[in-house]
């Protein structure tokens, strides 16, 4: 069952495939059910290991959040910058080093690590400004040519990975820190919560991921 489980389904963490049971070679198509809670339910007959003998009822259910999800957009502040990102980011960073509290003139910074290529410039043309770090790692910021705000950053010349600054959301209240990072120099009057896993210094991400996220890391970054 498992391994049936993981050949058709689990591409998104909120997508679950189940097998129902066995059917006897009949197929009537496939039937996608609306949820009460906005999500849907499909159910669909297919072969299982390729043979069209043995069919197999599959249930598919999607839940509200993943299939309604409305696009996270965001943009500087003059307007001419405007981004958009093509889905949930890997990670997010709430990081407290004195490096981001320098470059952004506050506590702390909220980086959404992302796939360069999933995200989708809808306007305007950042400009790439080098910033130099305490540990002496390439860092360049990448702005808005006329306003000057900071949309994302690069590390270390590595492009395929942006951290793409949460702030600049239409709404940032819909992205929440999944890690608080370097939180040894994290401002003594902020309170961290509980639930949500904070490190003086930085974490083992292997460690910490969700499989998924590991995977799209692994695609990008071999
Ligand atoms: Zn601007
Ligand atoms: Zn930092």
């Amino acid at each position: 069952m498992l391994a049936l489980d993981a050949a058709f389904g689990h591409v998104w963490a909120k997508r679950e495939t189940h097998l129902v049971r066995d059917l006897l070679g009949t197929s009537s198509g496939d039937k996608i059910a609306p949820r009460p809670d906005g999500g849907t339910t499909e159910y669909s007959r297919r072969s299982r290991c390729g043979t069209a003998k043995a069919a197999a009822l599959w249930i598919t259910t999607r839940s509200p959040k993943m299939s309604t999800m409305p696009v996270l957009e965001g943009g500087c502040a003059c307007g001419e910058l405007r981004y958009r990102l093509t889905s949930a980011p890997m990670f997010v960073h709430c990081c407290h080093c004195l490096n981001c509290q320098r470059q952004t003139g506050s506590a702390f910074v909220i980086n959404m690590l992302i796939e360069a290529s999933r995200v989708e410039l809808l306007a305007g043309n950042p400009t790439a400004v080098r910033v130099p770090r305490d540990e002496g790692r390439l860092h360049r910021i990448f702005r808005c040519p006329t306003c000057q705000i900071a949309v994302w950053s690069e590390y270390s010349g590595r492009s395929e990975v942006l951290f793409v600054r949460a702030a600049t959301l239409d709404d940032p209240a819909r992205i929440s820190p999944d890690v608080h990072i370097y939180t040894r120099s994290k401002l003594p009057w902020i309170a961290l919560p509980a639930s949500v896993p904070a490190y003086a210094e930085y974490y083992d991400t292997e460690a910490l991921w969700p499989a998924e996220s590991l995977a799209r890391r692994k695609a990008l970054l071999g």
